[in-house]
C-alpha cells in the first residue's frame, strides 16, 4: 500500500447531494485503513488556499462540480487521461510534494457502458451535454472502433469547442430529438433529471433497440431511465459510474483495489 495521506477529502460546492463519502468510507472500513473521507464544501474564492493547505497535509481526494477544471490547473502533474479530458476528479500528493491529478470518470463511464453491452461495433452515440462529463465520454469513445457521436448541447459553441479536442468521429446536432434518432446508445451528460422528474429528451424519440445511459442518479433512478425501460429500452443510471470512478480513485490513492461489494452495499439504500 502507498504511504497514507493525512487527509482524504471531497472538494466541491455545494456538496449536499454526494454519495461519495458513503461509499469511500465503506471501502476504507473494509480495508481497515484508519482514515475518514471528509466532504469539504469550498467556494471558488478559497479553493486555492484550501489546496495549498491540503498539499501541506499530503492530502488526497476527489473533486466534483464546479472545481474539476480549476483543480486541473492547480496540479503540478497530470495523467494523460486528465490532460485529455481537461478536468481532474482525483488527486493525491506525491512523495516529492507534487499535486498529481487524474480523471477516473472515464473508467467509470466505461464500466457503466459495459453494463449495457457497449461498445458494440460501430456504436452510434447520442451525447446530450458538452461539459466535463461529456468530455470524459468523448475520451472513452476514442477507444471504441467505428463509433460515431451525435452531440447536442443547448449552447452550440460549447459543443463546437468540445468536439475539436477529441479524435472521436462526431457531428453537432440541432436538437436532442435529432441527436437520438438513429442512435444505438443515448448518454445524458446534462444535469436534467438530477433533482426532479424532467427528462433531457422524450423517450418516444429514441430509436428502437437503443440503450440509455443516464449519468445522473437519484433515489429510485431518474425519470429518463424509468421511462426508457417502460418503453422497452435497456437503461441504467449513473450509479455504476459513480461507484466505479470511486473504486478507481481508491486504487490510485492506496495502490490496492477496494472491496467493491462494500461500496455497493453502502449506496444501495438509494435504490
Ligand atoms: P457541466 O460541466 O456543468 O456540464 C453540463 C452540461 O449540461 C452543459 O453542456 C450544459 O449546457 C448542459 N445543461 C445544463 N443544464 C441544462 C438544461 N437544463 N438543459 C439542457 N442542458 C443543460 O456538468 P458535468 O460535470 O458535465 O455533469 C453533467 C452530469 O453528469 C451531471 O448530472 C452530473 O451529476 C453527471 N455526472 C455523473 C457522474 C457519475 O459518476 N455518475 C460523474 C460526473 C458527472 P450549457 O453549457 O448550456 O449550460
Amino acid at each position: 500500500m502507498n504511504q497514507l495521506p493525512e487527509r482524504l477529502v471531497l472538494l466541491g460546492h455545494p456538496l449536499g447531494h454526494s454519495l461519495s463519502p458513503l461509499l469511500q468510507n465503506a471501502a476504507l472500513r473494509a480495508a481497515s485503513i484508519p482514515l475518514t473521507y471528509e466532504p469539504v464544501d469550498v467556494p471558488r474564492s478559497v479553493l486555492d488556499d484550501t489546496l495549498a493547505e491540503l498539499r501541506r497535509k499530503r492530502a488526497a481526494g476527489n473533486v466534483t462540480i464546479p472545481h474539476k477544471e480549476a483543480v486541473r490547473a492547480a496540479c503540478d502533474r497530470l495523467t494523460d487521461t486528465a490532460k485529455a479530458v481537461g478536468a481532474v476528479n482525483t488527486f493525491w500528493t506525491a512523495v516529492d510534494g507534487a499535486l498529481v491529478g487524474d480523471n477516473t470518470d472515464v473508467g467509470g463511464f466505461e464500466a457503466a457502458a459495459r453494463e449495457l453491452g457497449a461498445p458494440h461495433e460501430n456504436e452510434i452515440v447520442a451525447l446530450l451535454g458538452a461539459g466535463g462529463a461529456a468530455a470524459a465520454v468523448l475520451h472513452a469513445m476514442e477507444g471504441w472502433p467505428g463509433a460515431h457521436v451525435r452531440l447536442y448541447s443547448r449552447t452550440r459553441s460549447r459543443a463546437e469547442e468540445l468536439v475539436k479536442r477529441f479524435k472521436a468521429s462526431a457531428e453537432i446536432m440541432r436538437s436532442a430529438e435529432l441527436a437520438v434518432a438513429h442512435a444505438t446508445l443515448v448518454v445524458n451528460a446534462t444535469p436534467v433529471g438530477l433533482r426532479d422528474d424532467t427528462v433531457p429528451v422524450g423517450v418516444e424519440s429514441l430509436a428502437d433497440g437503443s440503450a440509455v445511459l443516464d449519468l445522473a442518479y437519484r433515489v429510485n433512478e431518474t425519470a429518463f431511465v424509468r421511462d426508457a425501460r417502460a418503453g422497452g429500452h435497456k437503461a441504467v443510471d449513473g450509479l455504476t459510474m459513480l461507484v466505479e470512478q470511486g473504486a478507481l480513485s481508491f486504487e490510485r490513492w492506496f495502490g490496492v483495489a477496494p472491496d467493491r461489494g462494500a461500496m455497493w452495499d453502502a449506496v444501495k439504500s438509494i435504490r
